[in-house]
């Protein structure tokens, strides 16, 4: 039995059901969570969806985001099989981790980096989004799209190809796509309430950032610290994409920002162009991610030193590549 098959099996089979998601979310694991919520319930399920984190504002626009549970909701919660997705590993799931050891877990995820903790595991690499997977998965279940259940999908498969300009911008994306905008989802709500939504504050620590940054051979480099965000006015999402525009230099092959949001806690993204898989660098710092995007986290770190360690080792292994 193929994986899907066997994950309807298991779903038929089952009535109380978790959909878990990622820690710092962005649009593909909150689409991921929602969609399949949603569909779980239309199907009578009782099912409740989760990410132990706050949720981003311009998120609740979104059929089902609001329904989202807090952990605490679902701490006596005794579910018949737990759905982790767009997560590689189980410390992304939060406080949820304790509860992966005592139920039954299905992880659906698109990460190469996938640790492959669930006991079924359907990991598809070449999904550029885990929303995509869940489409499918929600077809396969006999799920019914109107407007609102096709716009929430749609927000992960937007967000997670860059709005469908990210290298994972294939043939399959744009047949999802186009599939839910037939089903009613609509497309500028999505890319207006995501990428047109922004406060001047962000743009303060957008100028920020550029200030900060330093360019050297094929890497461009910034940070963002807790006191900054809070002179700005600002949370740590509101930096989300500020990594892109670093990446988007000329003759840049790797963009590194580092944050520091709440004190002490550190998180380093990493974005690549054309050819460094940046995946492995941030495994060797016990992150994961994508190629093209990746991510780690420390906590009770000073970003002084991490900025410093993490562009010392992506310059070794810019040195260390091909090109
Ligand atoms: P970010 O730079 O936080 O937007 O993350 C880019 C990619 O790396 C996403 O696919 C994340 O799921 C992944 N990622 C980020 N942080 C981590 C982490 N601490 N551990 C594993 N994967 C991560
Ligand atoms: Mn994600
Ligand atoms: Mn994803």
């Amino acid at each position: 039995m193929n994986k899907i098959a066997s994950i309807v099996s298991q779903i038929n089979q089952t009535q109380d059901i978790l959909v878990i998601g990622h820690v710092m979310p962005d649009g593909d694991d909150i689409s991921s969570v929602t969609s399949l919520t949603l569909g779980l319930k239309q199907l009578g399920k009782n099912c409740f969806g989760s990410i132990d984190y706050s949720i981003p504002e311009y998120y609740k626009v979104f059929a089902g985001v609001n329904e989202l549970k807090a952990y605490e909701d679902l701490c006596d919660f005794v579910p018949q099989i737990i759905i982790v997705v767009d997560s590689s590993s189980p410390d992304r799931v939060g406080r949820f981790q304790t509860m992966l050891s005592k139920y039954r877990t299905i992880v659906i995820d698109h990460h190469a980096t996938n640790t492959l903790f669930g006991d079924i595991n359907w990991i598809d690499v070449s999904a550029a989004a885990t929303a995509q997977m869940v489409y499918d998965l929600n077809k396969a279940l006999g799920v019914l799209y109107d407007a609102e259940l096709a716009t929430t999908n749609l927000v992960g498969i937007a967000t997670d190809s860059g709005f469908f300009r990210f290298s994972n911008t294939s043939e399959r994306v744009f047949r999802d796509a186009a599939e839910l905008v037939q089903l009613g989802a609509k497309p500028y709500f999505v890319a207006s309430a995501i990428l047109e939504n922004r406060r001047p504050e962000q743009m303060r620590l957008y100028c920020l950032m550029v200030n900060h940054m330093t360019v050297e051979d094929r890497m461009a480099y910034s940070w963002i610290s807790y006191e900054d965000y809070l002179k700005h006015n600002c949370v740590d999402d509101d930096s989300t994409g500020f990594i892109g525009e670093m990446r988007a230099l000329k003759d840049i092959e790797v963009a590194i920002l580092v944050t520091e949001f709440p004190k002490g806690e550190i998180h380093v993204s990493f974005r690549s162009k054309n050819w460094l898989d940046v995946s492995k660098i941030a495994s060797t710092l016990g992150g994961g991610g994508h190629a093209r995007a990746a991510g780690c986290s420390f906590k009770n770190a000073q970003i002084e030193s991490v900025l410093t360690e993490v562009v010392n080792l992506t310059r070794d292994f810019l040195q260390g590549g091909t090109k």
